[in-house]
């Protein structure tokens, strides 16, 4: 039986640089200067949102070459670039390195999900590492090991790529030279092969990170073919002196659990789950807005934050009685943040005072005392209102989603979803 050995590799990045792709990316091009190949794509996984030590979308990189005669001199490598590249300056920065030989287990599969839905602490990584014959590398704390053995173990029953092209290191920090219309091409000419290129409602490029680090652009496909066609069409006016694409698990839910019901939910998970609209949404300072749903087990409040834009306008529809599937996560507030939405039945009749027989829209009498007519005097004994079929903004079936620029990594974008 043929014999791998996976490299797993996270938290070498800071805020103020670097990037664990990029690192990956100079250690694969020492590989092949070596000889020594890739069993497959390198891997981008995406871990747990919430996970409280994360400094930006929580990825760890994994990397499957062959366990050879030069497995030891490909570990040299790794730990060779990890120690002179990661920002070890920064207090949150421990790196983590993982050799592992052999097939990937059942429970390593299930370490991975844990990673993806829940918190794990650098000891019970440790602990679960050694039990699978991992081989473990901490620099400072180490907390990397956590994202690097679910990198390495993580199925990809479904999955994304994603090209990331590097920037020369004397113009980190400096701003992008993009031509900006040439992404705009780019996306007329291969989406949806690729997505979240552009945020067109806010005028957005979604490619171009904000952050000072290796990366110039980054293009999210769900075939490799329109990456490279991508790439051919986006214009910079700087070099490109490394680009590599990953195989990922962004964009494809991973992160969502099918929950019971809302009582079942966990603070910091991320969940589907099926409510009833309480109240109308309303918006509080800060720009949030916020409406609570309600099943049998409970009820949960539910947040459309600042950040997803106009997406808190179709939010806005709601009404209550409204039946909805929201997905998304249960963050620091205990509040619901919503990914997207998928309306189930729409409440579309209103009570309303019953309309006179000259035409006019009645008014109530007094408490249990009917109701009267302004215009022509005319009175009704009885207090029930009636119900009126009413025009609603929403469809019943329909999937609403935040907009690109305030998408999650994990998040599935609806134009994966074959709708
Ligand atoms: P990126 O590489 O996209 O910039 P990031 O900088 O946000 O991601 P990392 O540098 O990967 O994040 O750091 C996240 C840290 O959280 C890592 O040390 C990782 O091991 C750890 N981690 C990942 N998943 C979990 C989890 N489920 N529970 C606790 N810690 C986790």
């Amino acid at each position: 039986m043929i014999n791998f050995l996976y490299v797993g590799i996270d938290d070498t990045d800071s805020p103020d640089g670097m990037c664990t792709t990029y690192l990956a990316s100079q250690i694969i091009n020492k590989f092949e200067a070596e000889g020594i190949k890739l069993k497959d794509y390198p891997r981008l996984i995406r871990l747990n949102p919430f996970a409280r030590f994360k400094t930006r979308g929580n990825g760890g990189v994994s990397l499957k070459i062959l366990n050879d005669d030069r497995a030891d001199r490909a570990k040299d490598i790794v730990l060779d670039e990890v120690e002179r590249l990661s920002m070890f300056d920064c207090d949150n920065t421990n790196p983590g390195v993982v050799f592992y030989e052999g097939e990937i287990t059942k429970s390593m599969e299930e370490y991975a999900f844990r990673a993806i839905y829940e918190f794990i602490t650098i000891e019970e990584a440790e602990e679960f590492g050694k039990s699978v014959g991992c081989e473990i590398h901490k620099f400072k704390k180490g907390r990397g090991i956590i994202g690097s053995i679910a990198a390495i173990s993580l199925p990809l029953s479904d999955c994304t790529y994603e090209l990331l092209a590097y920037r020369s290191s004397e113009n980190y920090g400096t701003k992008r030279q993009i031509d900006y219309e040439s992404v705009y091409r780019m996306d007329k000419e291969t989406f949806p092969d690729t997505f979240e290129n552009i945020d067109y409602s806010e005028g957005y490029i979604a490619i171009e990170p904000k952050t000072p680090c290796p990366v110039l652009y980054g293009i999210r496909s769900n075939e490799v073919e329109a990456l490279k066609k991508a790439k051919s069409i986006v214009e910079v006016s700087e070099p490109i002196v490394d680009w590599r694409i990953f195989k990922t698990n962004q964009h494809t839910d991973m992160h969502i659990q099918k929950a019971l019901n809302i009582s079942s939910m966990k603070q910091y998970g991320c969940y589907e789950v099926v409510g009833e609209v309480k109240n109308r949404p309303t918006i509080i300072d800060g720009g949030h807005m916020f409406f609570y749903i309600f099943d049998d087990s409970g009820e949960i409040e539910c947040g459309a934050y600042e950040p997803t834009k106009n997406f808190r306008k179709t939010v806005s529809h709601l009404r209550p009685g409204d039946l909805i599937k929201v997905f998304g996560g249960i963050g620091e507030q205990n509040t619901f943040n919503i990914e997207k939405f998928q309306v189930i039945k729409l409440n579309d009749v209103e009570y309303q005072n019953p309309i006179c027989e000259c035409g006019k829209r009645m008014t109530s009498a007094g408490k249990n005392k009917g109701f009267k007519c302004k215009k022509c005097g005319n009175r009704i004994e009885s207090s029930e209102k009636v119900p009126v079929k009413i025009e609603r903004n929403l469809e019943n079936s329909k999937f609403y989603e935040t907009p690109v620029s305030a998408r999650r990594h994990l998040s599935k974008p609806l134009c994966r979803m074959n709708i």
